[in-house]
């Protein structure tokens, strides 16, 4: 017979970060810089005494919106069988079909997905990357966090050394910044700081136009990039598509959209090498499963964008090598660190996500609702 969910919990926290950063989003004028990360969670408890526990996030904007979608519809989940994901996630989209099914909406419901998956994988005792399938025990891992625009070259040069003495295996580097003179700069001292064999990625954050970005590919060609990362607007599919043929480095785009079809849309024109699809802002695990078949029986590699703590079951799942991204921000908000030596990033073995909230988080919360069955 099957499980019933007896309650649910959500919290909305705000995460500060160490230091604000400022990727070329903020260069350009657009955005502010960022100082703390907004977490939607969902704790998920049965009638058969297994728990889940999943998130979402958001920056700058939408985690309070997320946060009222939940408690709009939240109350639904109780009483239903956790096990039955699919007809879970299809009741949320069609309780809130009216605001649609991408964005806010579905980011939301990405919480409770992940906590749902989170909760099949401790009944049934397994990492989540084993209940998926895994192909390998760890997953090659960059880092990002120390490569932002506001920093300093010496401080990035240091902040990547120190990152590949911890067993990082590459480095990524924000560029897109009005004069892209001095974005070539700053590539060129990083890359005689780390040397030729180090893998290292460059991220515009959308910021140039279709010229700019074929002229920095051009220029850059013989360093030898793992990817360039966002160098068009991220709906641009066709510039990606052109720019993709155009250049030998590879190209590297989807963080930023937020349904299955238009990261499917990036997948049939061939406009990327590397698709980089973020389970929260693409609306949970069972559609991030969804566009990684696509991406696989188009031959692509997958590089999940940030939430390395979700990503890495994900791409230890994924059939072709993978990266992951070493972003900490979250870390604060849960109790396990993620092992990491030899330029890769082990999958964790306690069962489901293998996470737990911190004692501390609670000093980061904001709010909180939750739903409970009447125990018939
Ligand atoms: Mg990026």
């Amino acid at each position: 017979m099957g499980d019933r969910i007896e309650a649910v919990r959500f919290g909305r926290y705000a995460v500060p970060l160490a230091h604000a950063v400022s990727d070329a989003k903020v260069a350009t004028g657009r955005q502010r810089p960022l100082s703390q990360i907004d977490v939607l969670t969902c704790e998920i408890t049965s009638r058969d005494g297994v728990g889940g526990l999943g998130f979402s996030y958001t920056t700058r904007a939408g985690c309070q919106a997320q946060f009222a979608h939940v408690k709009e519809i939240g109350e639904l989940l109780i009483g239903q069988d956790p096990s039955d994901i699919g007809k879970v996630y299809d009741m949320l989209l069609w309780a809130g079909a009216s605001v649609g099914r991408s964005g806010v909406a579905t980011q939301a419901i990405s919480a409770v997905d992940t906590a749902l998956w989170d909760l099949k994988a401790r009944r049934a005792g397994l990492p989540l990357a084993k209940l998926l399938g895994a192909h390998r025990d760890s997953v090659k891992v960059y880092n990002t966090s120390g490569g932002y625009l506001q920093a300093p070259i010496e401080e990035v040069k240091e902040k990547a050394g120190l990152s590949l003495k911890s067993g990082i295996g590459g480095i990524k580097i924000k560029v897109g910044q009005p004069d892209m003179k001095e974005d070539l700069r700053r590539l060129a001292a990083v890359r005689e700081h780390i040397g030729q064999d180090t893998p290292l990625m460059v991220d515009a954050n959308q910021q140039w136009d279709r010229a700019s970005a074929l002229r920095f590919g051009r220029a850059v060609e013989e360093l030898g990039l793992v990817w360039i990362e966002e160098p068009l607007d991220a709906y641009d599919a066709e510039g990606h598509a052109q720019l993709a043929a155009a250049l030998d480095t590879p190209i590297a785009t989807g963080e930023m959209l937020s349904s299955v079809p238009e990261l499917v849309r990036l997948i049939d024109l061939r406009a990327v090498d590397f698709l980089q699809p973020d389970v929260p802002r693409v609306g949970g695990i069972t559609p991030y499963l969804k566009v990684v078949a696509l991406a696989d029986h188009a031959h692509l590699q997958v590089a999940p964008h940030f939430v390395m703590e979700i990503h890495v079951h994900l791409a230890a799942a994924y059939p072709r090598d993978s990266w992951v991204e070493h972003i900490e921000w979250l870390s604060p908000l849960f109790e396990e660190r993620l092992e990491i030596e030899g330029g890769r990033m082990r999958v964790p073995e306690r069962p489901g996500l293998g996470l737990s909230l911190a004692g501390r988080a609670q000093e980061w919360r904001l709010d909180e609702v939750g739903f409970r069955g009447t125990g018939r």
